[in-house]
């Protein structure tokens, strides 16, 4: 299998931690085997939790352990300048205009709160342009999706419930990541897209998104979601342990290969202390077609 593009999309609202850097790693060495050029690409809409340390870690921490990438920004103040995403507001929104205008948006002024508990929004008629609402797209979950995979063999799926309605702009007007996500990948012509398996409903929802954008490659992405580095049986790796951040192990002086090989040990992976020794095993099995997606 060959592909021309795939990226590493990290969100400077922590600093890089093994996790992170497990991802990249199976990203970098899945795009080493299949030709592909690595896009750098920071999600920096989330305007509240990103800081300028964290945006600077992110190259700090890539150049420290070797991770390659061939586009996108050399260094912080050439991301700022030319790779923010507030550059790319125009197209995001475009693209939300198009669902406005297509009908497939409601307002919801429901609270965070209302929403993290089991009730449901019933928000409807609001006029969308009043200020400090979210626009949800209104989900068909019958409607099948395509996954294309690495196997080959695509996999045909709906959109889960966990993706009810769910929010394509949000309450401070810019968009949800679901559709800044889709579109950027559009914009840089992806063909790759390698992000863990907690993002697979959201792979689901940008697909489901995708449909409804008249011009969108977005759908033709070979998409591959791998096994997460976690606290222990069932949690995600918080970003706020600040033990494993990249940050803090380097500080404590250990080098990148003893944080390979302190990856590939909580993975249960062979010993490693390169990036594409630690991906090695991942990415035969990932291509030997024994995983679904
Ligand atoms: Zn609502």
């Amino acid at each position: 299998m060959n592909f021309s593009r795939t990226r590493i999309a990290p969100t400077p609202s922590g600093y890089l931690h093994l996790g992170n850097i497990f991802s990249f790693a199976v990203t970098a060495a899945l795009a080493e085997r299949t030709g592909a050029k690595i896009l750098l690409r920071i999600d920096d809409l989330d305007r509240q939790r990103v800081t300028p340390d964290y945006i600077r870690d992110i190259f700090d921490t890539l150049h420290f352990l070797g991770i390659p990438w061939q586009e996108g920004p050399a260094n912080a103040e050439d991301f700022t300048q030319h790779y923010s995403q507030l550059r790319r507001m125009p197209l995001y929104e475009s693209a939300l205009e198009q669902l406005r205008n297509s009908g497939q948006v409601f307002a919801c002024a429901c609270s965070r709160s209302r929403l993290a508990s089991a009730q449901p929004c019933n928000c409807r008629n609001i006029p969308l342009d009043q200020p400090g609402v979210s626009w949800r797209l209104r989900t068909d979950h019958s409607i099948p999706l395509t996954v294309q995979t690495l196997s080959g063999i695509p996999v045909q799926t709906t959109l889960p419930l966990s993706m009810k309605e769910f929010v394509v702009r949000k309450k401070d007007g810019f968009p949800a990541y679901q559709l800044s996500s889709v579109a950027d990948d559009d914009h840089y012509h992806t063909d790759l897209i390698v992000r863990g398996q907690d993002l697979r409903d959201s792979t689901l929802a940008q697909l489901y998104l995708a449909r409804l954008l008249p011009r969108s490659s977005f759908p033709q992405n070979v998409f591959y979601h791998h096994t997460l580095l976690t606290d222990g049986p069932g949690r995600k790796l918080s970003k706020s342990a600040g033990d494993t951040s990249i940050l803090y192990l380097r500080n404590e002086g250990r080098k990148p290969e003893d944080i390979y090989a302190l990856i590939a040990g909580r993975m249960g992976l062979p010993a490693a202390s390169h990036y594409r020794e630690l991906a090695a095993p991942v990415i035969e099995h990932a291509l030997s077609g024994n995983e679904q997606m």
